[in-house]
């Protein structure tokens, strides 16, 4: 059986296109999943130009922000059936030896290969999915939110595990992209006031956005001086930075607005590699922690504040589209005409 996909087949800018694929066959601890929505995420929309900066094994399927119904069983499968609506995470491939993968931090693994870069994704019909990264949902939270817990996973991560935020610290979100702004939302969510997030003039609707979230201050940094916003709130400076915004450089920012003792939590991806002071970070005792990925007990409560509509996921997403209309889906996400895409392949 054939299937229509959208899949990045060289290393080369917009080398990426719809094509009939065979529907793939699952092994005895897989599912096959019939794709219910799949989110765009800004690193596919980098593969498509050929920006990324990790490894990709071409040609592969994209897509790895996504839920479904289950299709089809293997044999050594427990707990899912025929019919049962699910999550699945990202990590479809891990070695299930060393000790991270023994101690749930899988997400780690130096063997793991993620859908959509290293193992076909969800932008198609149907996608195979070793049942140990799927996640029941709840009736009541439709895949076109659900397909997001993926990306609120990844913020989640990185401000409510990998970094310490009490009510009323003083919190800066640097990049108000998807990443940044779901960031935002899980500081607010923890109590962060102040809560700044700052951007670019191009990322106006983005910082209207971040206020609708729970900021409590968007700045535009081409037209104010974000260094003098935070510490007209509070000299030391910042308790917390997040880094979210795909940029190197933006570290030494970090640096300079973080209050000693504080902590800067980068979870923003760049290809570039600067040169970047880091005397301030020794001299102010300074925590600089990255944030990748996600795990299993993140997953499950992703879902619970999903489901809750805690995270407000509808102020994200800008555009549903069917598969053959991923094109646009991804342009619009480019041009900033939405924060974020749902492909919803089973659509017209
Ligand atoms: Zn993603
Ligand atoms: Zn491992």
């Amino acid at each position: 059986m054939r299937m229509p996909a959208v899949v990045h087949y060289a290393l080369e800018p917009g080398a990426v296109e719809l094509r009939e694929i065979t529907v793939p066959e699952i092994g005895d601890e897989e599912v096959l999943l019939e794709v219910g929505a799949v989110s765009v995420c800004g690193s596919d929309v980098h593969q498509a130009r050929n920006t990324h900066s990790w490894p990709v094994a071409v040609p592969v399927v994209l897509g790895h922000e996504f839920g479904g119904t289950v299709a089809q069983c293997g044999r050594g499968v427990r707990g899912f059936k025929e019919g049962d609506r699910v999550v699945s995470e990202t990590a479809a491939q891990i070695c299930g030896e060393c000790v991270l993968c023994r101690t749930g931090r899988y997400n780690l693994c130096p063997s793991r290969k993620g859908f959509g870069y290293g193992i076909n994704g969800a932008m198609a019909r149907w996608v195979r999915v070793p049942a140990r990264c799927l996640h029941h949902i709840p009736d009541s939270l439709p895949f076109d939110i659900a397909c997001l817990t993926e990306p609120h996973s990844v913020a989640y991560q990185a401000m409510c595990v990998n970094s310490t935020i009490r009510p009323g610290d003083l919190v800066v979100v640097l990049g108000p992209g998807p990443i940044g702004l779901l960031c935002a939302r899980m500081a607010a969510l923890s109590g962060a006031n102040p809560l700044i997030v700052a951007g670019l003039a191009v990322d106006r609707p983005r910082l209207e956005t971040a206020l609708a979230l729970g900021a409590t201050h968007a700045v535009d940094i081409t037209k104010e001086s974000l260094d003098d916003v935070v510490r007209g709130l509070s000299p030391l400076g910042a308790d917390l930075v997040c880094d979210a915004s795909g940029s190197s450089r933006t570290l030494e920012v970090a640096l300079r607005i973080v209050r000693p003792d504080g902590q800067v939590t980068k979870v923003g991806w760049s290809p570039q590699t600067v040169a970047t002071d880091l005397n301030p970070l020794v001299q102010g005792n300074v925590r600089l922690q990255g944030s990748f990925s996600h795990n299993y007990p993140i997953w499950e409560r992703v879902i619970h504040l999903l489901d809750r509509g805690l995270t407000l996921p509808e102020k994200i997403v800008g555009l549903r589209a069917p598969l053959d209309a991923w094109q646009e889906a991804f342009d619009a996400m480019h041009d900033g005409r939405v924060i974020k895409s749902v492909i919803v392949p089973g659509a017209q």
